[in-house]
């Protein structure tokens, strides 16, 4: 296979949609692996919770997951309820458990009940991948409103701060906690100021959490994936005009499609990448994180 030909190049159509977006209005329709991820095993019998397992990069993750053998909880936001279902049924052909727990992440008393109901449906949990994100372009710093400022803020730093603390006395050795970085944290776009902040906080998340439960033989990474064709970029996270050309500034000269970073979050999440703790792990079709 020759990576290049392998998925949809640009250009794209004009696809505007609200935030946080629908994976069935985006043309064209992302590739999660429905069709492709092989599971082998890897993640017999574990137990994880995915935040933004709805669609885009979670829903590559939450297939993967259940196809290497895993139970899954997803959460989402109520509004993407349709994607939910979609990939609860994929999770259940898979022959593995899924739960559905819808709610917003910027409320803290959420987060922690999340955690706590996944526990008890899971009957227990070793694998937390912090996934869900926020994103809206916004040219001038003039234009970035206090609230979505925060909003930022709450569900890609907060939401996994609440998230993981809750956690913390669920996990056991051998446990993995993922987080979703950027590329945005080393190379932020102009527009982009409050989102890349956020995304190297994620980074600074992972590097510190590892040295933190290394002692425990908890591992913690982050994924710093480059542009990926999700609802997340067409709802906002980039203007109508880069959508067009999305990924064309790649070496590869398209968009990543969920299902090429699945096979990351599963290594990551499994026992025999043992050493592998406080890491940051690219995906993104020859740009840099420098
Ligand atoms: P996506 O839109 O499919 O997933 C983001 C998810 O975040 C949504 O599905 C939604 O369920 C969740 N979310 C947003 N606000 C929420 C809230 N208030 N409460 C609960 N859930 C909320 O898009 P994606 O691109 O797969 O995003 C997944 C992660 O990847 C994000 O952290 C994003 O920052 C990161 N990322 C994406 C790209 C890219 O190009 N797509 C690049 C780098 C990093
Ligand atoms: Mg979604």
């Amino acid at each position: 296979m020759n990576p290049i030909d392998a998925f949809p190049k640009p250009p794209f159509p004009r696809q505007p949609q609200p935030v946080p977006g629908l994976t069935s209005k985006m043309e064209p329709r992302p590739d999660h692996g429905e069709t492709s991820y092989k599971g082998s095993g890897k993640l017999a019998g574990r137990k994880a919770l995915i935040t933004g397992g709805d669609s885009g990069i979670g829903r590559a993750a939450a297939i993967a997951y259940a196809r290497e053998g895993a139970d899954v909880v997803i959460n989402y936001l109520p509004e993407e309820e349709a994607d939910a279902k979609e990939v609860v049924e994929l999770i259940e052909a898979a022959g593995r458990r899924a739960f559905a727990m819808p709610g917003d992440l910027r409320d803290r008393a959420f987060c922690e009940s999340l955690v706590e109901n996944a526990v008890a449906s899971l009957g227990g949990l070793d694998i937390l991948v912090n996934n869900a994100g926020h994103q809206q372009s916004i040219d001038s710093l003039a234009d970035l409103s206090p609230d979505e400022f925060d909003t930022t803020f709450k569900v890609n730093v907060y939401a996994p701060y609440w998230i993981t603390r809750a956690a913390l006395p669920h996990l056991k050795p051998g446990a993995a906690i993922i987080i979703t970085s950027s590329v945005q944290a080393f190379d932020p776009s102009a527009s982009l100021f409050h989102y890349a902040q956020t995304k190297a906080a994620n980074v600074a998340y992972a590097r510190s959490l590892a040295k933190q439960l290394g002692p425990k033989g908890i591992r913690v990474n982050a994924v710093a994936p480059g542009p990926y064709w999700t609802p997340l970029q067409t709802s906002g996270g980039q203007p109508q005009d880069a959508i067009e050309k999305f990924g064309e500034e790649t070496p590869m000269g398209r968009p990543g499609q969920p299902a090429e970073i699945a096979p990351l979050y599963v290594s990551l999440a499994a026992a025999d990448n043992s050493y592998a703790t406080g890491q940051v792990y690219g995906s993104s079709g020859g740009m840099g994180m420098d």
